[in-house]
């Protein structure tokens, strides 16, 4: 039957009558409305990160919202789950003095971020400081700012331009962004923009030394660095905030997806208390932004009761800890004639590039081996030129050995 939901990034010419209607999860698995089982190798999109259907989770959140379902935090208003939150992730985040600003996800976390730092600069009577910097290839949610800056090119194509003081910069070279900087002016520059690994742009690690190298030349210049840590939270790269892994202090932590392992929407952005001072240190220099579910009791229950399944079962240490075993299990797929590249080995994430030939030849190559994969049983997500692998925490060898399986088999097909 043809449906009435407009799907986000879909062509819906095609989905409107083939939709794939997910009906029920446990731990890595998902299940169909016919009752089908398919591995989770995607945790959804990246953030399933304890796994489907905790009780513990939806507990709180019932729990919650018997209590106080939702209430603003407008003002003087608060509510404990918020501000419990906020203490916790404050006390977990990789920067001192961390104050936290709560949002409903990822994008309107990148959103607030922006406008955090330029709102920075300009209580420090540098107004000058709007251009924002980020990196080719780089993914930053569907907001008006996020999408404007962002890297991957198709994003951002036929909607105007939605942020007029951006440019981006190649992603693997730190001597790029210098460049930038000096290219626009350092006084007109507010922040540089980074995902620790570019995800959605095709799952790519940084080179050696360039978080560190990155946040080095930001504060060289006065330039605000915001690690947007959306995908790389939580776990996914074997640390809380991502960064942490390079012993990197941002200004700025974006952050959404595994923070409730997506039980209910939640993101936020962690500030270094010397981007919070003007704020918190000033009567009167108010921040004129937030959105009516910011520090919303139900979601901020979920997180933590989230946060409590990663700290007690040890998965943010296991992201670290699967990442080898993950690129172990890809790393044959390199072999594959169809195959160009598998880049994995920097977090649980990893992606495994088609060549140029297979993609000329068949243009939906990457979207048939998806499907191949998913007739094996297993969801895996496309990235462009690749597929992406980013499962659950929870995940063991053997549904690794599994994804590998899949995606041999369908590349088999395919050839
Ligand atoms: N930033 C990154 C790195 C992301 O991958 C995403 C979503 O995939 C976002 C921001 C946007 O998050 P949301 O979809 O929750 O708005």
């Amino acid at each position: 039957m043809e449906t009435a939901l407009w799907h986000p990034f879909s062509d819906m010419a095609v989905v409107r009558e083939h939709e794939f209607v997910v009906d029920r999860g446990e731990d890595v698995w998902v299940y169909d409305t016919s009752g089908n089982r398919y591995l989770d190798a995607t945790a959804s999109l990246w953030y399933a990160n304890v796994g489907h259907g905790r009780q513990e989770i939806a507990d709180a959140a019932a729990g919650q919202m018997r209590r106080l379902a939702g209430y603003s935090t407008f003002g003087d208003f608060a509510n404990e789950p918020a501000r419990e939150l906020a203490a916790r992730l404050a006390g977990i985040a990789p920067v001192p003095g961390a104050k936290v600003f709560l949002t409903t996800g990822g994008g309107e976390a990148i959103d607030t971020a922006v406008k955090i730092a330029r709102r920075y600069h300009d209580a420090r009577g540098e107004s000058g400081r709007v251009h924002v910097i980020s990196r080719a290839q780089s993914y930053h949610g569907t907001n008006g700012i996020g999408t404007g800056v962002a890297g991957i090119d198709a994003n951002r194509t036929g909607f105007g331009e939605l942020l007029p003081s951006s440019s981006r910069v190649q992603y693997d070279s730190v001597d790029a962004l210098r460049e930038e900087i000096l290219r626009v002016g350092a006084e007109n520059v507010a922040a540089f923009l980074f995902e620790p690994v570019i995800g959605a742009g095709g799952v790519l690690p940084p080179p050696e030394g360039y978080v560190r190298g990155v946040i080095d030349v930001c504060r060289e210049f006065g330039v605000l660095a915001i690690a947007d840590a959306v995908i790389c939270g939580f776990g996914r790269l074997g640390t809380w905030f991502g960064v942490e892994r390079w012993d990197a202090e941002p200004d700025l932590i974006t952050f959404a997806k595994g923070v409730t392992s997506g039980y209910l929407p939640l993101g936020g952005v962690v500030a270094h208390e010397r981007v919070a001072e003007p704020f918190w240190g000033r009567p009167g220099n108010t921040l004129r932004h937030g959105a009516t579910y910011a520090g919303h009791p139900a979601c901020c229950a979920a997180a933590l009761a989230n946060l409590g399944i990663l700290e007690r079962e040890g998965l943010v240490e296991r992201g670290r800890t699967m990442e080898g075993v993950l690129a172990d299990a890809l790393a044959p797929l390199a072999a594959h004639p169809l195959v160009a590249e598998v880049r994995a080995g920097v977090g649980l994430l990893g992606a495994v590039e088609l060549t140029a030939a297979v993609l000329e030849r068949v243009p939906t190559a990457i979207g048939d081996l998806a499907s191949l994969v998913r007739q094996r049983g297993v969801l895996v997500r496309t990235l462009g030129r690749a597929v992406a692998v980013s499962p659950p925490l929870t995940v063991r060898a053997e549904h690794l050995q599994e994804i590998e399986g899949a995606l041999t088999a369908g590349l088999d097909e395919l050839s």
